[in-house]
């Protein structure tokens, strides 16, 4: 896959407010924030979108919700609730291919979404 300003930010080559990061994983703050707390969480390792993923990613893919969840409790945003995102491919909305969880919190999420 090509190059993404995801792949800069793993390799700060551009700045990203990072909160989260371990081995696979790390989590920033989005930049156009659409919650009081919106956190992307992206696999080191780049994959495009959910629909590149494949079987062999399937452990990295569970340690990417593990490290979105982790974090909300961490942050005392679970008890409350909050919304974990992947948007897939054009109607999905995805704007940047490079797999990422958007974590939104801090506010009531509406359904359905837009
Ligand atoms: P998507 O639309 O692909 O699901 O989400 C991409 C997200 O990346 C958007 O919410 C957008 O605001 C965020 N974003 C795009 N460029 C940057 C950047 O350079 N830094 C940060 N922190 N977020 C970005």
């Amino acid at each position: 896959m090509s190059d993404t300003i995801f792949a800069k930010i793993i390799r700060r080559e551009i700045p990203a407010d990072i909160v989260y990061e371990d081995d696979d994983v790390l989590g920033f703050r989005d930049l156009n924030p659409q919650a009081p707390v919106h956190v992307l969480f992206i696999p080191k390792q780049p994959i495009a979108s959910l629909d590149a993923a494949d079987a062999g990613q399937a452990e990295l893919l569970g340690k990417l919700l593990l490290a979105a969840a982790a974090y909300a409790r961490e942050q005392g945003l679970a008890e409350r609730g909050y919304r974990a995102v992947i948007n897939c491919n054009e109607d999905g909305g995805q704007t940047v291919y490079h797999l990422h969880v958007h974590l939104l919190a801090g506010r009531r999420m509406q359904w359905p979404p837009g």
